[in-house]
């Protein structure tokens, strides 16, 4: 007897594809010869360092440069990750203890991380259904000890920045635009990134470009960027030869250093996968976008809102369901249908199964820990009104429904018309069965 090919695969049917999915990690797909000749080129001169060697090739200069021109900004910082370029903008803001940085619930666990370890507060801000933060609620929860606002754009691109800009300029606090999963995308024409007082970005192996690991901070402010720099050296700026400028840099920027320069290697990769950018996101938009045109009419299913669908980088699609045990049959159903990978980046979850992104899964948090066995930030009498502050689930109701319903499909660079053929089919399929 010949299976039912309208039996869920789940239930005994015929998969919809048995082939496995290429990964997601945008960048590595279009890794080729332009990469390994900038390496050699590295390799070949002896000089891995940035500021100076036998021969520097200056990747890490002129990938900053590069980046400057096209999006349009005054100055651009090669660090070592996303999490040191975090840390980094926000010593540069000044922030520490009785400090307060407001951030959405649906986040990175790095950005988290940065708050605390400088002694400042995180304060949690609901999202909207752009799954980034939400203007009213930011407006609510600014108070006086309000600093700085830490908006993420999340899964591939930007929400309601514009208004929360506008808010923030109202009360006088600074916009933190983190861009790491969001890089090369657009807002209403303004690249992302730039649209805060700083952005920052990684270029870890899951984001749209990479180099295993590297981060970069982007601000238009002279005196912000001249902070950066010391803080992400070693607490001096650096004269024309590369040489640290212990007694004759002004004093103003004699800072504290992190260490967390990028080194010659990993801007030859990046110089070269940056020149791809556009050509890395374009393949994802359409595969996003032909899927979303495919199942938005579908009865059941509703999409993220995008604000600025031009602007979308691709790499996520967000799917919300009408509860949360159909979204997590519906996300193994479809896993069964064939839509899942080898390995490490499953392509299809659910939002309860994506870890460290949500505010309540981080236990660190939760459990207000602290590095130091004295209890610091959270025991500083600087700090004082922070104690009754609430990490855990319950805290922001619109996360919390959202999180409970919805599901993610990473979209691939790699993605085939075969494949998003694939997926759009095994999403109706799904659907007919479980909606
Ligand atoms: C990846 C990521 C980071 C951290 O970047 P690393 O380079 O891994 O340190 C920070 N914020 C967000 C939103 C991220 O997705």
């Amino acid at each position: 007897m010949e299976k039912h090919k309208n039996v869920l695969a789940i239930d005994g049917g015929i998969p919809v594809r048995i082939k496995p999915l290429p990964e997601e990690s945008p960048g590595i797909h279009y890794y080729d010869s332009e990469e390994r000749e900038a390496v050699l080129d590295v390799l070949t001169n002896r000089s891995p360092f940035r500021f100076y060697g036998p021969h520097v090739t200056n990747k890490c200069q002129v990938l900053e440069e590069e980046i400057c021109s096209k999006y349009n900004i005054k100055h651009s910082l090669c660090v070592n990750s996303g999490t040191a370029a975090i840390y980094i903008a926000l010593a540069a803001l000044e922030i520490g203890p009785g400090d307060e940085v407001l951030l959405p619930g649906y986040l990175w666990t790095s950005c988290i991380n940065a708050i605390i370890t400088l002694g400042a507060i995180p304060r949690l801000v609901d999202i909207d259904d752009t799954f980034t933060m939400c203007p009213e609620d930011l407006e609510k929860k600014i108070n006086k000890h309000s600093k700085v606002v830490l908006y993420i754009n999340m899964s591939g691109t930007t929400g309601r920045i514009d208004e929360i800009k506008k808010i923030s300029k109202q009360h006088e606090i600074k916009v933190l635009e983190d861009n790491c999963q969001a890089f090369g995308g657009k807002f209403k024409g303004v690249p992302t990134g730039t649209i805060g007082d700083i952005g920052i970005v990684s270029f870890q192996l899951n984001k749209v470009i990479t180099s295993g690991e590297g981060g970069l901070i982007m601000c238009n402010d002279e005196h912000l960027f001249r902070r950066c720099f010391g803080i992400h050296d070693l607490g001096y700026a650096r004269d024309k030869l590369g040489i640290l400028m212990d007694t004759s840099c002004d004093e103003k920027y004699h800072m504290w250093g992190t260490g967390s320069r990028m080194s010659e290697l990993q801007g030859a990769v990046l110089l070269a996968q940056f020149r791809k950018v556009d050509k890395i996101i374009s393949k994802m938009h359409r595969a996003k976008y032909t899927i979303r045109e495919n199942i938005n009419n579908i009865d059941g299913i509703l999409l993220r809102t995008i604000i600025d669908p031009d602007g979308d980088t691709g790499s996520f699609l967000i799917i919300t369901l009408p509860g949360r045990q159909i979204c997590q049959k519906f996300v193994e159903a479809l896993r069964a249908e064939g839509i899942r990978s080898k390995g490490y980046a499953n392509p299809c979850v659910s939002f309860l199964e994506w870890g460290l992104h949500l505010y309540y899964n981080n236990k660190s948090l939760v459990n207000k820990k602290s590095l130091h066995p004295g209890g610091w930030p959270w025991t500083l009498s600087e700090n004082y009104f922070s104690t009754d502050y609430n990490y855990r689930k319950g805290e922001l109701p619109v996360c919390d429904e959202l999180f409970d319903q919805s599901c993610l499909l990473k979209i691939s660079s790699a993605l085939t018309e075969k494949d998003v053929e694939n997926i759009i089919s095994a999403i109706r399929k799904v659907s007919a069965h479980l909606l």
